[in-house]
């Protein structure tokens, strides 16, 4: 499923702000450390308008960043409050603005206003889509219990539960390891049906197309441990079928 494109790009920003925090970040600390990294993540999302580039600025943004994530625990209501909140603090005035390689998209800021409240503004948008969508159930947290990541599911289906493919693969590895090293015998007709179902799991093409294929974390099983994958939502048997069937097909040789 899919927004407005703005609103897409606004969510993408939103959940790579949110997941700075070392609970969720990739590199395990806070990537967002000074203002040279949040320019860093700035650039990557294209952020144009005024920049103090100051530790005050930073602050700001990291306050919004705790402000954020809290929206992604809270019910519709409350965050309907939280969002009307943003909107109002920021004197958002939605404007369709054209500039540099961008199409007519929202603004509801002035550029010259504080970054902080820019950031606000673009997200708190975003977010009446989501709400008013009735879609804020795409708004998570990242199912890995080790993990602070939230992320928001635009997939078809609606399954994602990891923030990241690097907390499916984990997962699912470690789902793995509880279910014996994949001798999962009882995976019976889920697990070949799944198999079939699944397109004989040629390396993790799966659920949300991350395609890793779980890149040998150590061999075993990993075809499918893409994005949003196996284990912990009950169907474990059945998924241990597949996963040995899918090594079963994706081997390469000498593996083993
Ligand atoms: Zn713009
Ligand atoms: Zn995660």
């Amino acid at each position: 499923m899919h927004f407005a494109p703005d609103t897409d790009e606004a969510l993408a920003f939103a959940v790579a702000l949110a997941n700075t925090v070392a609970g969720a970040s990739r590199s395990g600390v806070d990537e967002l450390p000074d203002p040279a990294s949040l320019t860093a993540l700035l650039d990557a999302y294209s952020y144009t308008g005024r920049f103090d580039r100051d530790e005050q600025e930073l602050a700001a943004v990291r306050d919004t960043r705790d402000l954020l994530r809290s929206i992604f625990s809270m019910d519709r209501d409350s965050a309907v409050a939280a969002v009307n909140g943003m909107l109002q603090d920021a004197k958002a005035l939605p404007q369709l603005v054209r500039h540099g390689a961008y199409d007519w998209h929202l603004h509801a800021t002035e550029p010259q206003a504080p970054l902080d409240e820019r950031v606000r503004a673009e997200i708190g948008l975003a977010l009446v889509d989501v709400l008013r969508s009735d879609e804020q159930g795409r708004m998570r947290l990242c199912a890995a219990p080790d993990c602070d990541g939230v992320f928001v599911d635009l997939s078809r289906n609606g399954s994602k539960r990891f923030c990241s493919v690097r907390c499916g693969n984990r997962m699912n590895m470690v789902a793995f390891r509880s279910r014996g090293g994949g001798d999962g015998a009882g995976a019976g007709g889920v697990g070949a049906g799944r198999a079939g179902g699944d397109g004989a799991g040629a390396g993790g093409v799966g659920v949300d197309g991350a395609g890793a294929g779980g890149v040998g974390v150590d061999g075993v099983g990993a075809g499918r441990a893409s994005g949003d994958g196996a284990g912990a939502d009950g169907a474990g048997a059945g998924r241990a079928g597949v996963d040995r069937k899918s090594v079963a097909h994706a081997q390469t040789p000498g593996r083993q």
